[in-house]
């Protein structure tokens, strides 16, 4: 569903990412750890269309996301094809980026209605179902301000989930959370990926938690994937030195 080749970022003089290459399944979880600076944010941003790839290609089912096919042709995307791309991409942020002066219900509902023109009541129906499912269905008409952080960010995830993604990326989205309120961020997470159907790339630091629900972990380190392999490869059984001693810092 998502393909990397061959990435690189720079920005200004600093080459971020030095060549990622990467290919994500329907349905798979990918959890992403690595030093602060290995270039996990810009990873996801790019797929979001929040950065462009200083070289290299990203696809997103089968669609460049930079250019499109034009007579047969590839020319740099326009705005229509971003958009489409971007449709099937959801973003959680590690700072929640709820609207203050809307409700939950309305923030859940801009997107649907503002960018892809669907009925009103079909997403206030659909958002209402979202923010049950995420354990808010009693807090429609609160302001984020009423919220708590672990509740915002349950917020942000239900908006994210009513435009109905095919791949889910979550950024960090507890390191901003008060210890007590992680638990019940990380359990929304679950059930979302539970029900299977949505890729899924989170960038954690939360290692136990990419053990339990994550069916390949890549290890980013100086701007290349140093390491992947399932949970029990590159948790447990680490090859590199410079991932053991990264892992040592979380036990
Ligand atoms: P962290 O765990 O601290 O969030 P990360 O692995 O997500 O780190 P990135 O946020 O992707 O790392 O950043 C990688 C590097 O790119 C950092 O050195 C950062 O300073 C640099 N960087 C990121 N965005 C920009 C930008 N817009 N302009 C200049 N440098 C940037």
């Amino acid at each position: 569903i998502v393909r990397y080749k061959d990435v690189h970022k720079s920005f200004g003089e600093v080459e971020v990412l030095k060549g990622i290459d990467l290919d994500i399944a329907p349905a798979e979880k990918i959890a992403l750890i690595g030093p602060s600076g290995s270039g996990k944010t810009t990873i996801i941003r790019m797929l979001m269309t929040l950065e462009e790839p200083t070289s290299g290609v990203i696809e997103v089912d089968g669609r460049p996301l930079w250019h499109m096919e034009k007579e047969g042709e590839l020319v740099p995307a326009n705005e229509k094809h971003l958009r489409e791309v971007r449709g099937d991409i959801g973003m959680v942020f590690q700072h929640f980026n709820l609207f203050p002066h809307m409700s939950i219900l309305d923030n859940c509902m801009v997107a649907p209605v503002h960018v892809k023109g669907e009925p009103k009541d079909e997403a206030r129906q659909r958002s209402i179902e979202m923010l049950e499912k995420v354990g808010l269905g009693d807090k429609l008409d609160n302001y984020p301000s009423q919220l708590s952080g672990g509740q915002k960010q349950r917020v942000a995830m239900a908006r994210a989930l009513v435009m109905r993604p095919k791949v889910m990326l979550f950024d960090e989205v507890t390191s901003a959370l008060d210890p007590e309120l992680v638990g019940e961020v990380l359990e929304v997470i679950r059930d979302i990926a539970k029900e299977g159907e949505m890729a899924m790339i989170l960038v954690t630091h939360e290692m136990e938690f990419a053990r339990d629900i994550a069916d390949r972990v890549l290890f980013l380190d100086e701007g290349t994937i140093a390491e992947e392999g399932s949970p029990e490869e590159v948790l447990e059984n680490s090859k590199s030195e410079r991932l053991q001693s990264f892992l040592s810092r979380f036990r």
